[in-house]
């Protein structure tokens, strides 16, 4: 089976070849989308495996149905940009990456820390030579609550990880989890944990029920003051409320690695286009605002996971093997 490799990174390519040589596979590397332009040109019976995130609906995957294309893989933890009901309807199976959630759970640490020392007006200060003190007062995390929402595989190992930092912690998942309750509360409701949090870290799947969980009236319910953390997915904050938050200094820092309607631009550089996504270009010019560009999963670690994780998937899938990965 011939296996397509689109949005291939330069970081990627090392793994890709390792793979080729190691279990003899044909993969064709592309730095190309897959897209409804490419896909009347791939090999029929091939598979791919896709790092874009780009939507993949009803149209999408009737045409890969077209070219009996029946196995996709995305480099990435998450899918809500694959429309799962769709590929069930044409018969292609779905499978998503994985690899440690220390990479996101290290992250967030070091943007629950970089809110709360105000790092960004230092680094700006630097840069001009301004050794001033004036407005960097910080915040200690060891006397503050952090709240975190979503106590999967990175929630978990976030509250593991500050635990070691002596600070409260409450907890908030449809499923609470025996092993979490080592190191935090689990609190019953949302609104516990949005009154008692001085710093909220969010960690859920995005999907119907988690779509801008955080809005103008979860924010209402917040700490004056309340530092906020995305480094999960985008819509699961309301980006106009995160500006009125700003504005209103409800919000006392964000920190960012994704946002709403990122998927034109993530991962690009665009510095010498006009930006149009006005919310962000607004957003990232406060002092208070970190935002990053979805790099929180970017380790040496991860990326090698995710291609092989996005290889051997398709591989195990084609020979009707279990593959824990495997979503329809
Ligand atoms: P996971 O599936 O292990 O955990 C998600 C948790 O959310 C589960 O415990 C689930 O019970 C909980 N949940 C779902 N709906 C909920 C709701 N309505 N209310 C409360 N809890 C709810 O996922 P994960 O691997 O820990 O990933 C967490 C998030 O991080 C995902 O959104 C993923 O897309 C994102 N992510 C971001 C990056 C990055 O680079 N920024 C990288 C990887 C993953």
């Amino acid at each position: 089976m011939k296996i397509y490799a689109f949005d291939v990174r330069d970081d990627e390519r090392q793994y890709f070849e390792q793979l080729k040589k190691e279990k003899g596979l044909d993969i064709q590397l592309r730095t190309d989308s897959l897209t409804m332009d490419t896909i009347p040109f791939l090999e029929e019976n091939s598979a791919v495996t896709i790092l874009g995130m780009e939507k993949y609906g009803e149209a999408e995957m009737k045409a890969l149905a077209a070219k009996k294309i029946y196995y996709l893989s995305t480099r990435t933890i998450g899918y809500d940009h694959i429309d799962l009901e769709a590929a069930k309807k044409y018969g292609i199976h779905v499978a998503n990456a994985a690899y440690g959630p220390e990479s996101v759970a290290d992250y967030t640490i070091m943007m629950i820390l970089l809110c709360l020392r105000p790092y960004k007006q230092a680094l700006w200060r630097m840069q001009v030579n301004d050794f001033s003190l004036g407005g960097l007062i910080g915040r200690e995390i060891h006397d503050l609550t952090i709240g975190v929402i979503g106590t999967g595989r990175i929630g978990s190992t976030v509250i593991r990880e500050l635990s070691g930092f002596g600070c409260k912690i409450i907890a908030y998942d449809k499923y609470p989890k025996e092993e979490v309750k080592k190191y935090a509360a689990y609190v019953d409701t949302l609104d516990e944990l949005y009154k008692e949090a001085d710093v909220i870290t969010i960690h859920t799947v995005l999907n119907d029920s988690t779509y801008h969980m955080i809005d103008g009236n979860a924010i209402a319910k917040m700490k004056d003051g309340v530092v906020l953390v995305n480094c999960a997915r985008g819509p699961l904050m309301d980006m106009s409320a995160l500006i009125a938050g700003i504005e209103s200094e409800k919000i006392g820092a964000l920190g960012l690695d994704t946002v709403e309607n990122e998927q034109s631009y993530v991962h690009q550089n665009r510095k010498t286009d006009i930006f149009s996504d006005r919310d962000i270009a607004y957003l990232k010019q406060f002092k208070n605002v970190i935002y990053t560009q979805h790099m929180a999963f970017y380790t040496e670690e991860a990326v090698r996971s995710m291609v092989e994780a996005g290889v051997l998937s398709l591989v195990d899938m084609n020979q009707g093997k279990e593959t824990r990965l495997q979503l329809v």
